[in-house]
């Protein structure tokens, strides 16, 4: 199938906005403190096609950190980098049963990090992107995110400073995974990187930009640059199917049917492979720490949209 004509899709993008506003359910972030400030009434919707086409309802050019939604992006990164094979080996693609920071997940593994959308998973991934040195690394996620953004993605200095004082579970879990031999580079200066990942600055357009080029084989919507090979993209989408909400991933493949990662600070995206990528932005979070109007929304623009990949028409 094909999305549905332009207007059609503004429109549904429109009705999803109006329909969710008032949806007060949930609760802002605060465990990192500087994410208390947000502003719960935000809400923004993106679609971007593959094409390039872009439809935008509400808050589409509020800037925020993009958090756990870098993990799918670092992660096609290094797949690209070490080939996905090896990373599979190493990170793993099953779904923890677990909250996002659960030390438990690792233990019951064996000092398996289990998939990369957790942040144990997070942590091996970044220490595995290429570079000598945190610097080196950190500017190749820059680099590579933004290459995905098609644009030049900023670090919210605020954010990373108020994380990087606050992160000491996320350091135990990188000392936890070096004890079992799983981290490919220095577990603390890796936790910096993933930090600093985690606070750069994105819209929901954006968003659905990056979620975009997924989409299609790892081509740009807007730049046109080829930023990851199409054999990564079908192993990043399989990877989200499975983990990218976190323990409820099972219900929002049940619920929405596509792939999708969420953030902290209110993000979600998914993948309409071969069609485009949606972006939500609405700080309130479940208790799992999914955007609770991003998940409402995605499931009424899945259905109008005609997104579901399990349907057969
Ligand atoms: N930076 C956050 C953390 O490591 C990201 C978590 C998230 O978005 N779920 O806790």
């Amino acid at each position: 199938g094909h999305l549905p004509d332009r207007p059609l899709i503004d429109s549904l993008l429109l009705d999803a906005w109006e329909r969710y506003r008032g949806l007060d359910e949930g609760a802002v972030a605060d465990y990192i403190p500087a994410l208390a400030a947000a502003d719960p009434s935000l809400f923004g919707l993106c679609v971007a096609e593959v094409d390039g086409t872009i439809h935008a309802a509400g808050d589409v050019d509020h800037e925020f950190s993009i958090q756990s939604i870098s993990k799918a992006f670092v992660f096609a990164l290094v797949c690209q980098e070490r080939g996905y094979q090896e990373v599979l080996e190493r990170v793993g693609v099953d779904n923890t049963g677990l909250p996002f920071n659960s030390v438990m997940a690792i233990e019951l593994n064996d000092g398996h990090p289990m998939n990369p959308m957790v942040n144990a998973g997070a942590l091996v991934t970044t220490s595995l992107v290429p570079g000598a040195s945190a610097a080196a690394k950190w500017e190749y996620i820059q680099n590579g995110l933004s290459a995905f953004a098609g644009r030049r993605l900023a670090l919210d200095v605020q954010v990373y400073e108020s994380e990087a004082a606050t992160n000491q579970r996320n350091q135990g879990i990188a000392r936890l995974l070096q004890s079992y031999g799983r981290m490919g580079f220095d577990p603390l200066e890796t936790t910096d990187v993933y930090t600093r990942q985690c606070s750069l600055l994105v819209s929901a357009r954006d968003l659905a930009v990056m979620a975009a080029t997924l989409a299609d084989g790892g081509v740009n919507p807007i730049t046109r640059e080829q930023v990851v090979d199409p054999a990564v993209c079908i192993r990043v989408l399989a990877a989200l199917a499975s983990s990218g909400l976190y323990e409820h991933s099972g219900e929002w493949l049940y619920e929405i049917g596509m792939p999708g990662k969420s953030g902290v600070s209110g993000g979600i995206v998914t993948i309409a492979p071969g069609k485009g990528g949606l972006a939500t932005f609405s700080p309130r979070l479940d208790v799992a720490g999914n955007s609770v109007r991003g998940k409402r929304a995605t499931r009424y623009l899945s259905g109008v949209l005609g997104l579901n990949l399990f349907a057969s028409a």
